[in-house]
């Protein structure tokens, strides 16, 4: 995985340094993450709250950086908290009130939809700007930038054109609001082409996932 990073980072004309690689573990046990711990990955993505909080309790003992992904709930907001460093799924202003917190600080992402469907996450990108600004204005919340997951339907390239343009603009908001997590799988090198800083990598680390039970 490392070695298609840097040549992704190469092809673009990026420092790997500005990458964190994130493994996505959703549906697989904890010895996996335990292995993956092994082979020096310290990062990793988990998208549903009682699975995450499970695996991060049992997996306590390990120096683990929890990023949540997928969905969230507002009153399960709180609770992701207590275990996730990073949220990168803050789509909508009442996950913002639900988070902010004057006791610790979370790092956040606002989701963007890239696509014309309502049901998928993430804020249209006419919201992102004014819902950037009420994380800057929470207490306890540290934008971190922009987050989305590539439309099944468009080349991904086109789709995280856009993306680089919400994080230019979000930037304006504020220069530190710099961060971009895009690229999965089948889209990480046009995501980091576009300025991907933060790459959700699930199966392509993990082989395929567990069906769900
Ligand atoms: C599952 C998931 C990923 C990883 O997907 P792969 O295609 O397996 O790399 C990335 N981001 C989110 C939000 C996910 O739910």
């Amino acid at each position: 995985m490392a070695d298609r990073i840097h040549d992704a980072c190469r092809s673009a004309g990026r420092d790997p340094v500005e990458i964190t690689l994130i493994a996505v573990t959703k549906f697989h046990p904890v010895e996996l993450i335990r292995d993956l711990v092994s082979l020096g990955l310290h990062d990793m993505g988990e998208n549903r709250h009682q699975e995450a909080r499970e695996k991060a309790a049992e997996l306590a003992d390990l120096d683990i950086t929890w990023h949540f992904v997928g969905q969230l709930q507002r009153k399960k907001a709180k609770q992701v908290r207590e275990y996730a460093s990073v949220i990168h799924s803050v789509d909508r202003a009442e996950l913002v009130s639900a988070l902010a917190s004057d006791e610790s600080t979370v790092g956040c992402f606002v989701q963007v939809n890239l696509t014309d469907d309502p049901e998928r996450g993430g804020v249209r990108p006419e919201g992102v700007l004014p819902l950037a600004e009420s994380v800057l204005e929470a207490p306890g919340l540290d934008l971190l930038g922009v987050m989305a997951v590539a439309p099944l339907d468009e080349e991904p390239a086109r789709a995280f054109e856009r993306l680089r343009r919400l994080s230019d603009d979000v930037r304006t908001l504020d220069p530190r609001a710099s961060k971009i997590s895009a690229g999965m799988t089948h889209d990480f090198p046009e995501a980091i082409a576009a300025g991907a800083t933060h790459l959700r990598i699930g199966t392509a680390i993990t082989g395929n996932r567990p069906t769900r039970d």
